[in-house]
């Protein structure tokens, strides 16, 4: 789950766009792209990397100026991928076949296969390998010349989570957004709205927020917000006042990180087992890369962490006893690094590490591995160094 930011207004929507992007840097992405309506044409710039290297290799490559971009409405997305690997061709926003609609999603649908495979029957064409692209081109099949109506019909269809900003070249005073378990909030300005995924990203601009809920629909226009359920009633909303400052939006008004960290939990539990149930059950079999037959051996479990991560893996601990009736030990990385513990490749040793760069937690696991040890890692930052070195990862939100 990553950043979404969508303008609608009297501006130029490129440059907030960016710059809401950059305040949402600090939830880390991996890839990014705006999109915006000029003269009734959708235009859309992204790539893999930070908005700004993105911005950097344009300009260089191809004398485009994002700053410069017309339109006075527009989405832009940082992604974390879920579904199809980092390319550019996976980056957001996504169009459907005659570029007429541009979408941005945070979130996961689960199940964009069935609703892929029936749209490619129907003649789509698909461009990434994302989930996200099925709303695209569920909501041009619905659209029958009413924007908000099609997306509505779309995300009928649709079973996952998602936080949604669609915009149509064809009706373009108008930018829809919908919300399912991932947050999306509406930001209220004079002659301008926006929605974002978090606080920081529009504070600049307004301090006047909405906060959707589940299933419900927003309907922007530069002067206007409608806010209705997925059937279209009209909903009543509290509009708040936020009186945080930039410094504390990042920390979503607690005091500290740690206090913002502990609040988020039920949301950071609820994001990481999304798309990972299957019929009601957790399911990581493919991202286990183990066999059945490997997996059966498994005769001892090492949990390797530190600091916070060494208290969770001690509730772990229980856990995967309780379950799997498999010893389990909770190990200090930085003792287990030092001393020669007896592991073999019967042995699985589980890391855990926010960053996946703790460097205590990343010797443990080499420890592990020169003994022929299976090693899963439970990390937060792709690419990082556990996460690469590591025979299997388990991505935490
Ligand atoms: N599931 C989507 C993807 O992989 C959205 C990821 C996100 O929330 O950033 O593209």
């Amino acid at each position: 789950m990553c950043g979404i930011i969508g303008y609608i207004g009297k501006s130029k929507a490129a440059p907030i766009l960016i710059e809401g992007l950059k305040r949402l840097e600090y939830r880390g992405y991996d890839s990014a792209g705006i999109s915006t309506i000029n003269e009734n044409n959708i235009l859309v710039e992204k790539d893999i990397g930070k908005i700004e290297e993105i911005q950097k290799k344009r300009k260089k490559e191809e004398k485009i100026n994002f700053e410069k971009i017309e339109g006075n409405v527009g989405l832009s997305h940082c992604r974390w991928a879920t579904h199809g690997s980092v390319t550019k061709e996976n980056a957001h926003p996504h169009t459907d076949c005659k570029n007429n609609i541009s979408i941005v999603h945070n979130g996961i649908i689960e199940n964009f296969s069935e609703i892929k495979e029936k749209l490619i029957k129907k003649g789509h064409k698909f461009i990434s390998l994302t989930d996200t692209e099925v709303i695209a081109h569920l909501i041009e099949d619905n659209y029958e010349g009413n924007i908000e109506e099609a997306t509505r019909k779309a995300l009928k269809q649709i079973e996952g989570s998602y936080a949604l900003g669609v915009i149509c070249s064809k009706e373009p005073d108008k930018l829809i957004a919908a919300r399912n378990e991932s947050p999306l909030i509406i930001g209220l300005g004079k002659d301008e709205n926006f929605i974002a995924s978090d606080v920081p990203a529009i504070l600049k601009y307004t301090n006047k927020v909405i906060y959707l809920e589940n299933n419900e629909m927003a309907i922007l226009t530069k002067n206007n917000v409608s806010i209705t359920d997925i059937d279209g009633n009209k909903i009543d909303k509290k509009i708040n006042e936020i009186d945080w400052d930039a410094e504390q939006a990042e920390k979503s008004g607690y005091d500290h990180f740690m206090l913002k960290e502990i609040h988020e939990q039920p949301m950071a539990i609820t994001e990481t087992l999304n798309g990972r149930i299957r019929n009601g059950n957790v399911n990581i079999k493919e991202e286990l890369d183990l066999s059945e037959e490997k997996l059966k051996k498994i005769d001892r479990i090492i949990i390797v962490a530190c600091g916070t991560s060494w208290h969770a893996a001690l509730v772990g601990e229980f856990m995967l006893e309780e379950l799997a009736k498999i010893p389990v030990e909770v190990e200090y990385a930085s003792e287990f690094r030092y001393r020669n513990p007896i592991v073999n490749e019967n042995t699985l040793v589980i890391a855990i590490s926010q960053s996946g760069e703790t460097a205590d937690t990343l010797a443990a696991i080499r420890e592990a591995k020169k003994r022929n040890a299976k090693v899963l890692s439970i990390v937060n930052v792709k690419g990082s160094s556990i996460s690469r070195e590591s025979d299997s990862v388990l991505y935490t939100f």
